[in-house]
């Protein structure tokens, strides 16, 4: 039995997979450590940032107006100006508003996906920042469902099966974090093809070199999945 050849629906991810996204929380961050630089060093902030997201992310969830709370929250610690807080919060609307940037050739794959699979749409973060990037990225229409989870946990994606009513071996999810896509979708028993960002997230790093699996490849850019499906 060639790969993946049972998958009927395949779900892919939206950040760093479709278009561009930690590049900006990057920018972002050295941008808060700039406004903090009176107070504290930005080697400084960036640890308490980490500090203070990791705390935040069970009860914020993930995104950008997450990541503005915790800032926010860093900056009154801090005893930072009401300006720096002002300025932290234009940081974050910047953020939701800048504009959609696709990973090259990734329209074209998601087109070729389309042709013999459903597909859905599996992302986390704001939900109507997702909403906005999936419909200015002109993709929306290729995707028969959007799912927007609160985490990529074991749980979601067999909750996500139930609803779609497929048995695991009809679905592939394919995305850049090991963590979020690739592991827990490995876990209920489907398949995964992982897509690796080059500079991924603190909180999505995997430390542990990943083990072969029969059910999981690994390619350089979306496009060379076509070919990996194909009978
Ligand atoms: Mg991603």
């Amino acid at each position: 039995v060639s790969f993946a050849a049972g998958v009927t629906v395949m779900g892919v991810d939206g950040d760093d997979t479709l278009w561009h996204c930690q590049d900006e929380f990057d920018a972002a961050e050295e941008h808060l450590g700039e406004l903090l630089s009176d107070l504290v060093d930005a080697s400084t902030v960036q640890g308490l940032m980490r500090e203070t997201e990791t705390r935040n992310l069970p009860v914020y969830g993930y995104g950008v107006r997450s990541f503005t709370l915790s800032a926010v929250e860093l900056a009154l610690s801090l005893d930072a100006p009401t300006a720096t807080v002002q300025r932290i919060l234009a940081l974050g609307r910047e953020l939701l508003a800048s504009p959609v940037r696709p990973v090259p050739g990734a329209a074209e794959a998601v087109a070729s996906m389309r042709e013999h699979h459903r597909l859905v749409l599996v992302t986390k973060g704001d939900l109507l920042h997702q909403q906005r990037k999936l419909r200015d990225s002109g993709l929306r229409e290729l995707f028969s469902h959007v799912e927007i989870v609160g985490e990529k946990h074991p749980e979601a994606y067999a909750e996500l099966l139930g609803f779609l009513g497929l048995r695991p071996e009809e679905f592939l999810m394919v995305g850049d974090s090991e963590r979020s896509d690739i592991l827990p979708v490995l876990e209920v028993g489907a398949w995964a093809v992982h897509v690796p960002h080059a500079r991924p997230w603190w909180n999505e790093v995997v430390t542990d070199r990943p083990a072969p699996h029969p059910r999981r490849r690994d390619v350089a850019a979306l496009g060379e999945l076509v070919g990996l499906l194909s009978p």
